[in-house]
């Protein structure tokens, strides 16, 4: 009888696509039943999630858990207080999901349970079960050492991390200023930071990690835990695990790409900010003027402006048209050299088409990935979660991307905008980049390679998951 997996993803497309993608990879190499037991806090799947459950092959299938109520909590909470109550109010359902799967003549008893980097907050019913639960590592191997130093930090400083004097040295890490480090710990008041450094506590209890980067691209944090006493789990680099692009051109969404087409190679500017960012109406307009004035031609992905930089998270959309915030005028003077996609676009595609030269991102972990493995540089324009700590890695370690330096009023203005993307397109600085990032897309395929560092590891650990 095959075996069979459970997943479970915590709340964000920048969680389901990885874990997605993981499910696929495991099947290249093993036959397995794969269940998805989602939890969600906003009623019905959003369609970008759905796009990719249902594209999902017969052995891999999905049970939505009965969606959660947050409507206690104040509007203005942390999302990563809203992930992990979303993961936390679904622990009775995925228990009930549990003993069902145990139950099923077919299925049978799941031989792990794989979450993500809120995941831990469910070990406790993997235990009940007598399941081993491994944790997949959605960020950078810098990430994953700065959660396991997070409670060791806490004992050593007791001083919010921007009032640090010196930068935070992660064993095996670029320094990082405090101010760069996760945002969960930026506010040792804020209920979040305290359930980061429980939850972080709780890595250790993983039977295994599986993290989505990949030795050559990160040799001092995955030395650092193979050698540190502070990381018990055993690791495994299993990336870069990305979602393929579609074959099927076609429907919304994909008329960018014909646009594309028409487009110069390596000409075009990508400017996205994952499923979630958002700008207030200030920063959206400097962005527009200042892609506007740096000459370019850009393919940019917007959503309506926001005080909250991740105001569409949980829902990947715009909450309003878009279209109506930009500048007077704005859509028809950049007509012949700039394309604006409302709300989601096809970001591997739009990443591996031969026009695209350059991506403005805000440094999501899944976004890196994409475009390492596209070998396009970047523009580091992070907004929250862990992504400041990305760009510290992108610039101070890899040398890929340009890091936007934001002005007292919180702006990153025209004039430095259009200096940067001129720059990353047509200038000598973009030519280094580009000639790094492709270097590391080299490195990125022998990992996974048939008998690179990262497809070893997987069937590692797939193998333990079979025996
Ligand atoms: N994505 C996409 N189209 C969009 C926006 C995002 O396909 O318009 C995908 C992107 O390719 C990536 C994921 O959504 O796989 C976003 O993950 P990431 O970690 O970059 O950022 P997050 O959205 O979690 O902040």
């Amino acid at each position: 009888m095959e075996t069979h997996i459970a997943i479970l993803p915590s709340p964000g497309m920048g969680h389901l696509i990885p874990l997605t993608e993981l499910a696929h990879q495991l099947l290249l190499h093993r036959r397995l039943f794969i269940t998805f037991i989602i939890p969600t806090a906003t009623g019905s799947p959003i369609k970008p999630q759905n796009d990719i459950l249902n594209a999902m092959p017969e052995n891999i299938s999905s049970i939505f858990l009965p969606p959660v109520s947050l409507n206690d909590i104040p509007e203005d909470s942390a999302l990563e207080t809203r992930i992990s109550l979303t993961l936390t109010r679904s622990l009775p359902a995925l228990r009930q999901t549990l003993t069902e799967l145990t139950r099923d003549s077919v299925r049978k008893k799941p031989s792990a349970l794989v979450v993500d980097v809120f995941g831990p907050l469910s070990f406790e019913i993997a235990k009940e079960f007598h399941i081993p639960a491994y944790l997949f590592c959605t960020v950078s191997a810098m990430t994953l050492v700065s959660f396991f130093q997070i409670p060791i930090l806490d004992q050593k400083y007791a001083c919010e991390y921007k009032d640090l004097p010196e930068p935070v040295r992660l064993p095996g890490c670029v320094p990082v200023r405090g101010s760069d480090m996760i945002e969960p710990v930026q506010d040792k008041t804020n209920e979040a930071y305290l359930q980061m450094v429980e939850m972080t506590k709780m890595y250790s209890l993983a039977e295994g990690i599986l993290v989505n980067s990949f030795l050559e691209l990160e040799p001092g944090p995955f030395k650092a835990m193979e050698e540190g006493d502070w990381c018990k789990p055993e690791i495994y680099s299993v990336g870069p695990l990305i979602r393929a692009g579609s074959e099927n051109r076609t429907g919304e969404g994909f008329e960018c790409l014909k646009w594309l087409d028409k487009q110069d190679v390596g000409s075009v500017l990508f400017v996205s900010f994952g499923s979630g960012g958002t700008l207030s109406q200030m920063q959206l307009n400097e962005l527009a003027f200042g892609l506007e004035q740096s000459g370019q031609r850009f393919l940019w992905v917007i959503k309506s402006p926001h005080q909250k930089s991740n105001a569409s998270y949980f829902n990947a959309k715009s909450h309003l048209d878009p279209f109506g915030f930009l500048p007077d005028g704005f859509l028809a003077r950049i007509k012949d050299r700039g394309l604006v996609v409302s709300c989601w676009a096809p970001q591997v595609e739009i990443l591996s088409h031969g026009s695209t030269g350059g991506f403005l991102t805000h440094c999501g972990w899944n976004s890196i990935l994409e475009s390492l493995v596209c070998g396009v540089p970047m523009i580091a324009w992070p907004l929250f979660a862990e992504q400041k700590m990305n760009s510290v890695l992108l610039t101070d370690g890899l040398g890929v991307a340009h890091r936007v330096k934001v002005d007292g009023n919180g702006v990153v203005g025209r004039d430095e905008i259009s200096k940067f993307v001129k720059s990353l397109i047509e200038g000598e600085d973009g030519r280094k980049m580009r000639s790094k990032m492709s270097e590391l897309k080299g490195l990125g395929a022998m990992a996974l390679s048939q008998d690179g560092s990262s497809t070893r590891s997987l069937l590692n650990v797939a193998q333990k998951w079979c025996e």
